[in-house]
């Protein structure tokens, strides 16, 4: 069973790099972005609570966010491990998530902070654009679809988030820095912080992450 975190800025590839990690641990990737958008695509109560807060940039409270992993966790499919993909993103998240998981006799393995400076991650955060169909994910000039507008994996339309418009973004990261950053020292301190240098190859990070994992397993 492996428990991880996947820590790091909005735009340093938490998304891409859980996809992977997924597929190699055999373990869910739970998204809460995900799970929110979807619940405002879907126009739930849930959805129109957070809509307001995620338009804004500003986290949605940790009530909603919490009370959606802790139902998220408990499902059959995390019992062999899960990977968390934004989330916990502030001491109080983290908190309420090992208490969560100590109540089923769990604990969180790896914490994966996924490296990136500010420059890159406007760079990445303003031309990325987004499957409505799949949610795979492009960038309009590093790495675009073969037809503008179209994914290539299942042929959706690609779409730009609400929240990666300029002004947003700006607001995203500086939440980032006051709210989810004081995070690593927090996982540094319990010994279950990887950081990963978040330039490079997508194959090459993984490898990196997967490598790091390897290490502190064999530390343990
Ligand atoms: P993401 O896709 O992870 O960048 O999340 C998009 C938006 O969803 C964030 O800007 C927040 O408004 C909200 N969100 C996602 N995860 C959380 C979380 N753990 N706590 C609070 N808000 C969250």
């Amino acid at each position: 069973m492996t428990n991880m975190i996947l820590l790091g800025a909005p735009g340093a590839g938490k998304g891409t790099q859980g996809v992977n990690l997924a597929k190699i641990y055999g373990i869910p990737q739970i998204s809460t972005g995900d799970i929110l958008r979807e619940n405002v695509r879907n126009k739930t109560p849930l959805g129109a609570k957070a809509k307001a807060f995620m338009d804004r940039g500003a986290l949605v409270t940790d009530e909603i966010v919490v009370g959606m992993v802790i139902d998220r966790v408990a499902q059959d499919d995390c019992n062999e491990g899960f990977l968390l993909d934004g989330f916990p993103r502030n001491l109080a998240q983290a908190a309420a998530l090992e208490e969560m998981l100590s109540k089923s006799g769990r604990s969180i393995d790896h914490v994966i902070g996924i490296e990136v400076g500010k420059d890159e991650l406007i760079k990445r955060l303003s031309g990325r654009r987004i499957c409505k169909g799949c949610q795979a994910s492009y960038h309009a000039v590093f790495s675009p679809p073969l037809e503008t507008g179209k994914c290539d994996k299942c042929g959706g339309e690609l779409y730009q988030r609400d929240d990666d418009k300029e002004e947003t973004i700006a607001k995203r990261l500086k939440v980032y820095d006051e709210e989810t950053h004081p995070l690593v020292e927090y996982y540094t301190d319990k010994g279950l912080y990887r950081a990963i240098d978040g330039i490079g190859g997508v194959d090459d990070i993984t490898g990196a992450i997967t490598g790091a994992i390897d290490r502190a397993s064999d530390n343990t």
